[in-house]
């Protein structure tokens, strides 16, 4: 399981695993530093001790390694640790530098790289209550070795490097400033961003006038449904509706009377179809629904109660006189077969059943 580095599935988590890899890659680099120096001659430890030294810190590499691989990281209140590495970082650097005896400043950029890792991902409070600790940090062991090897202390090389080291600071600072202003604006733009997609997903798949599903969502929504039916089971059926003499409707009431009669049909068939099912406006005045789960019968009964609702509209609160009926036809999927063809036969019923008279149902058997 840990032989991979990076997990699958949770994006978050994959982040995560990243950046401790980085972070574990900034500390081999420091390890390097800190052998470098130390064959210069830079520490005041043994061999052994030396690499003692190393080795515990490295300890503390790979636990917060393992915290983030085996997601126990999920238990804290920032399962990012980023406080608790960027922490432990400059722990690790002030540690090395406590047992330098020469080349201090040469350990300092890891400081500097501490706070750029942290400004990807803090707050600018948590930012520079790091950058503080930073510099206390460093005054607190520089006091330290003054105190315990005086000697290895240059007075005014170690002053004029603090100097340039907290001017170093105070710029990194501003960067990381930019940097998390950046961010925020980053995140306000991307959760604008996302609700724009929304929005343009619901106009892309819905129907502006009926709100409900379009033909172009509808035939994906079939294509889904074909995959799950094609192995036998979750058998659905179709329904074509188109209401009757609806040219009529327009010429005599008017084409804004017809927008209220799709409006109602609509709202009304909705009231009396099952949460399961699927209903589309197709065209113009035809509409879709799709059957789930449902034989030719099963189908038929539901069809049958939106012939008789649509029947029973009251539309005397617009226009006197209006009523409207609809016709269907209804085909049942054959599994393997293209949605085109089962469209096409339900098509043919609604043929049928307007031939037989209209505001009545057909079924494929009838054809
Ligand atoms: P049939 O009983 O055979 O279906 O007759 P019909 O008059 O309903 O059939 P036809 O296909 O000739 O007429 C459909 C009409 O639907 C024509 C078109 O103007 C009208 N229509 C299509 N879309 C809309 C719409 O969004 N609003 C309105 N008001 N009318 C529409
Ligand atoms: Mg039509
Ligand atoms: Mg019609």
């Amino acid at each position: 399981m840990f032989l991979k580095l990076i997990p699958d599935g949770d994006k978050k988590q994959q982040l995560r695993v990243n950046r401790i890899l980085q972070a574990i890659g900034s500390a081999l680099l420091q390890s390097i530093v800190a052998v470098i120096l130390f064959f210069a001659g830079g520490f005041r430890l043994s061999g052994i001790d030396f690499l003692a030294l190393l080795a515990s810190l490295w300890v503390g590499h790979i636990v917060f390694y393992l915290l983030i691989r085996t997601g126990f990281n999920r238990r804290f209140s920032d399962p990012s640790l980023t406080q608790a590495q960027v922490i432990w970082g400059i722990f690790c650097t002030l540690i090395i530098l406590y047992f330098m005896a020469d080349f201090r400043l040469l350990i300092l950029p890891f400081l500097l790289l501490i706070l750029i890792f942290g400004a990807f991902k803090m707050t600018t409070r948590q930012y520079i209550t790091i950058a503080v600790l930073i510099v206390v940090g460093y005054f607190a062991v520089m006091g330290l070795v003054y105190s315990s090897h005086p000697e290895t202390i240059r007075p005014k090389d170690e002053i004029i490097g603090a100097l340039v080291f907290m001017l170093t600071i105070l710029a990194f600072s501003l960067v990381g400033n930019e940097i998390s202003r950046l961010r925020s604006k980053l995140r306000r733009r991307n959760a604008k961003l996302a609700e724009t997609m929304q929005q343009v997903e619901q106009m892309a798949s819905t129907d502006e006038l009926t709100g409900l599903i379009n033909r172009r969502e509808m035939m994906l929504l079939l294509k889904r449904q074909k995959a799950r039916s094609d192995r036998g089971k979750n058998g659905f059926s179709v329904c074509f509706f188109d209401i009757d003499h609806f040219k009529t409707v327009n010429d005599t009431f008017g084409h804004h009377i017809g927008d209220v009669v799709l409006k109602r049909f609509a709202s009304e068939t909705m009231k009396v179809i099952r949460d399961a099912d699927l209903f589309a406006r197709f065209g113009g005045e035809e509409f879709l629904l799709l059957a789930a789960d449902s034989d030719l019968e099963g189908a038929a009964v539901v069809t049958e109660r939106i012939r008789s609702t649509v029947a029973d509209i009251d539309f005397s609160d617009v226009a006197t006189g209006l009523s409207v009926t609809v016709s269907a036809g209804i085909a049942r999927f054959r599994p393997k077969e293209e949605i085109r063809s089962i469209l096409t036969r339900s098509d043919k019923a609604l043929y049928l059943a307007k031939n037989s008279g209209r505001n009545c149902i057909r079924l494929e058997s009838d054809i």
